[in-house]
């Protein structure tokens, strides 16, 4: 019975697309609705870490995962100022020998591409661009949604997928506050030919410093660097959350970084440099109203310091497939769904929170493997949403 089920998804994210195909593969009919005009995402890199890259694995093929990702042969955390390494962080085929999935990173467009290629080959016409979700109405037979563009969708259940401005998440849940974490995030895609090859030791390597940190990796094969530089700030004044980034201001920041932070800033073309504030919402106490709930961003919006945000979103699309076929209905689907992955959504969102603040306030000459604490220490690869019980 279930799966003449048809999901409605509102947010052509990688969560999003990630739970349409996963869907899809199930068997379920699957519409995505999507804001913008034209499906993208930014220029941007992502670590996928073994927990979701099980996923993508599954739901991708291992071919096409090793075709978009760059596994870093070598890792390190460094001191700032010296570049010495103060830990080594393994890398190259060790995760996939002990947790079975490769430790990667891959440029966000280019997981997007394959995620939502992998949808329309399965459905030309599953993708509808220019659709902005504005409210539902939920009847004892389905749910229907109305975009602003004047269309209506109804189907069974509704995913919010919509991310940490979510609209759906304010429909279900009311009006909250998003507050801005006080941190700031520069990142840049840099053109690796651009770079001395002395200065790309090991593959990818985080820069401890004083309240600022930095990290780089390659991706795309080493065709590019993507870099993230994160530092504070009292308020956020932009109206968008994301704005072209200065690079004189962010050399300024990181003046007393090592050089090879320096000439990664410099190289950064100015058109792929960008601002980002970081915000926060509180935690819900639960996702699920009637047919609809929520999923990645719009469920547990979190900060990147433990690089999990879209590695959440992933296990959350591959699991809500999961509950779906398991269960004899609707209702016991989205149950289903919100018991495998409320607890472990919350404490990730949370815990990003406390490990950003742990690495703001670091010391850089006491930081060891012993102090060091990430998600990998806290066991968050130890899980795989292709088997875990649902
Ligand atoms: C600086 C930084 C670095 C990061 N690094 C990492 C990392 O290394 N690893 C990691 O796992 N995560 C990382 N993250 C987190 C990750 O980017 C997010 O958690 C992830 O993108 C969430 O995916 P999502 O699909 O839930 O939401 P989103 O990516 O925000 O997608 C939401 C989609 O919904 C659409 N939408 C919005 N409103 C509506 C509406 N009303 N109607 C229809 N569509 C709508 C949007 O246009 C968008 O396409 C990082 C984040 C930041 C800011």
């Amino acid at each position: 019975m279930m799966r003449d089920a048809r999901v409605l998804i509102i947010g052509g994210g990688i969560g999003g697309l990630t739970a349409a195909l996963a869907l899809q593969q199930k068997g379920f009919s699957v519409a995505v609705y999507e804001a913008v005009q034209k499906l993208g995402e930014v220029g941007a890199g992502v670590t996928i870490t073994p927990n979701s890259c099980h996923a993508l694995n599954y739901l991708l093929g291992e071919d096409v995962v090793d075709s978009i990702c760059s596994v870093p042969a070598s890792g390190a955390i460094k001191h700032y100022l010296t570049g010495e390494t103060l830990i080594d962080t393994l890398r190259g085929d060790g995760p996939k020998r002990q947790y079975g999935a490769n430790y990667c990173q891959v440029h966000r467009a280019d997981l997007h591409d394959a995620l939502a290629e992998a949808v329309r080959a399965n459905d030309a016409d599953c993708l509808h661009v220019d659709h902005r979700f504005v409210n539902l109405a939920e009847t004892a037979s389905g749910i229907t949604a109305t975009f602003a563009n004047g269309a209506t969708a109804t189907g069974d259940v509704l995913i919010g997928c919509d991310g940490m401005r979510s609209a759906v998440r304010r429909q279900l849940w009311g009006e909250e506050e998003i507050r801005f974490t006080g941190f700031v995030a520069f990142r840049g895609l840099v053109p690796t030919d651009r770079l001395a090859p002395e200065f790309l030791e090991p593959d990818s390597a985080a820069f401890a410093g004083r309240g600022h940190t930095f990290t780089r990796y390659k991706v795309r094969h080493g065709e590019l660097y993507n870099f993230v530089a994160f530092t504070r700030r009292d308020k956020w004044a932009a109206e968008s959350w994301s704005e072209p980034g200065e690079r004189d201001e962010m050399l300024a920041e990181f003046h007393d970084f090592a050089p090879e932070v320096q000439a990664i800033m410099r190289a950064v073309p100015a058109d792929q440099l960008f601002k980002w504030g970081l915000f926060d919402r509180p935690p819900l106490k639960r996702w699920t109203q009637g047919r609809a709930t929520l999923l990645g961003d719009a469920a547990h919006p979190m900060t990147p310091f433990l690089a999990q945000g879209a590695a959440m979103a992933i296990e959350d699309g591959l699991v809500l497939a999961r509950a779906l076929e398991a269960a004899e209905d609707w209702r016991e689907a989205l149950q289903r769904y919100e018991a495998a992955r409320y607890e472990r959504g919350t404490f990730v969102m949370c815990e990003s929170h406390v490990n950003a603040e742990r690495i703001y306030k670091r010391d850089p000459d006491k930081l060891n493997r012993r102090t060091h604490r990430n998600a990998e220490s806290m066991g968050l690869y130890d899980y795989n949403p292709v088997t875990v019980q649902v």
